[in-house]
């Protein structure tokens, strides 16, 4: 008989009450009774950690993957290209060059997938990014972002041409549209994936993100169900470059009402209003840490990003003290920016926090403590307090500046 779920069990002959499992459960879910161990399911959530430590196999863990499907017919890699006012999102642009990539080791079609109103225009510039295939579907109740009608469309295309990978960007629209896909063609989904590839001996693709709270990095693959579905942050892979004469083939398809349609109504989109550069977008960030000491302090940070035309980046724990709007936070749980110049005042450097931004091309750290992780990957390391750092670096700038 199948197990079709999942499952942990401590065989009690093997179990010697040794303690290992009860050290090694990141989640507190094991206790010891009777000299035996006892698993709290209500907090295992089945990492394995206590298996692997397990001197005497004690611990039998059995994971259902789901029934295997047939896979044979799913072939090509897909990009959804955003679009927002008719504008591609450079996200798209990203996905692109990392698809180009996955489909030459596979042999297949990189295909693009746009959905919005009066977007013929837009041919082109998909096209001169790569794409041998673009799946385009032009309609009004398709101009801006809808749940309903995009998730749908979507699902429509998937079931009539089979992708066998789906990429879409980590953004508000592409977490909320492609989860709803996933759910409806019954795929795996790995979430805000930092690396992407394939082992071209099983056909997989292996799917990288940060586990754990950003502790560990795992690759997750997707053996039993099409497509294999990733979403992919902003500015972590880099655009597909522009091959001017490049002509993707064009399937135009169109939707009956029943598709299109929608449970909710859009009334108004209303943007926010970035203080100074959006963050994603800057070429030159400063950001501030808890080292701060208050909100007050924060105006040096946004002293010296004015004086450099710069965004104002910040650490999760000075939003999370309300020191700064979310939007400003730069993380795992934030935005991952790439800018040319990355100076961070005050910032311990956490594993969450790197992650957002190690792949900045410069990284200065102004730091009281010469120990703090953060100065393993800068560029240049200013130990010292940023109250006289950040005063006398705006000074100089704004005076070489000058002239
Ligand atoms: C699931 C999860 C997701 C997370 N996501 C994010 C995320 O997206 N982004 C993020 O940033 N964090 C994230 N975190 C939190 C992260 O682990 C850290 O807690 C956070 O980054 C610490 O912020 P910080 O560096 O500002 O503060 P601290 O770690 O407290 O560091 C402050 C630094 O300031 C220095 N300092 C103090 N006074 C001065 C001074 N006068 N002059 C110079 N230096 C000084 C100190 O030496 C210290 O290194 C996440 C955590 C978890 C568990």
């Amino acid at each position: 008989m199948v197990n079709m779920s999942n499952s942990i069990t401590i065989l009690l002959d093997k179990c010697v009450g040794c303690t290992l499992c009860v050290k090694a459960c990141p989640f507190g879910a094991i206790h010891m009774a009777n000299k035996k161990a006892v698993i709290d399911m209500a907090k295992c959530n089945l990492c394995g950690a206590c298996v692997s430590v397990c001197e005497f196999n004690a611990i039998e863990i059995g994971r259902y993957a789901g029934e295997k499907k047939d896979i044979s017919s799913y072939k090509d890699v897909w990009v959804f290209c955003e679009q927002k006012k008719g504008v591609i999102q450079t996200i798209s642009f990203e996905l692109l060059g990392e698809g180009k990539k996955l489909a030459s080791k596979l042999g297949v079609k990189l295909c693009a997938v746009i959905l919005g109103h009066d977007i013929e225009s837009k041919i082109e510039e998909i096209s001169r990014r790569g794409a041998d295939k673009i799946y385009l579907v032009d309609a009004p109740e398709l101009k801006s972002y809808q749940d309903d009608s995009y998730t749908n469309v979507i699902v429509k295309l998937i079931e009539e041409y089979k992708p066998e990978i789906v990429l879409c960007g980590a953004t508000t629209i592409g977490r909320s549209m492609i989860s709803r896909v996933a759910v409806t063609v019954d795929a795996g989904l790995t979430a805000d994936c930092t690396g992407l590839d394939i082992d071209e001996k099983e056909r997989l693709l292996l799917q990288t993100r940060p586990a754990f709270g950003g502790n560990i990095m795992a690759t997750i693959i997707t053996p039993n169900h099409r497509p294999q579905m990733s979403t992919v942050r902003h500015k972590v892979m880099k655009e597909a470059e522009i091959h001017k004469s490049h002509k993707a083939e064009v399937v135009r398809k169109k939707y009956s009402q029943d598709i299109l349609k929608s449970r909710t109504t859009l009334l108004d989109i209303v943007e926010e209003i970035e203080e100074t550069v959006n963050l994603a977008e800057a070429d030159i960030i400063v950001s501030g840490g808890r080292g701060l000491g208050g909100p007050e302090n924060f105006a040096l940070v946004k002293e010296l990003a004015k004086t450099l035309g710069a965004a104002v980046g910040a650490s999760r724990a000075t939003v999370d003290a309300d020191w700064m709007p979310y939007s400003h936070q730069v993380g795992q749980t934030g935005k991952t920016v790439c800018p040319k110049l990355y100076i961070a005042c005050g910032i311990s450097g956490q594993i969450q926090h790197l992650i957002g931004m190690q792949s900045s091309k410069v990284i200065v750290a102004i730091n009281k403590d010469p120990d703090a992780p953060i100065f393993k990957f800068a560029t240049y390391g200013i130990v010292g307090d940023l109250f006289e750092i950040l005063p006398a670096l705006t000074a100089e700038f704004k005076r070489i500046l000058k002239k």
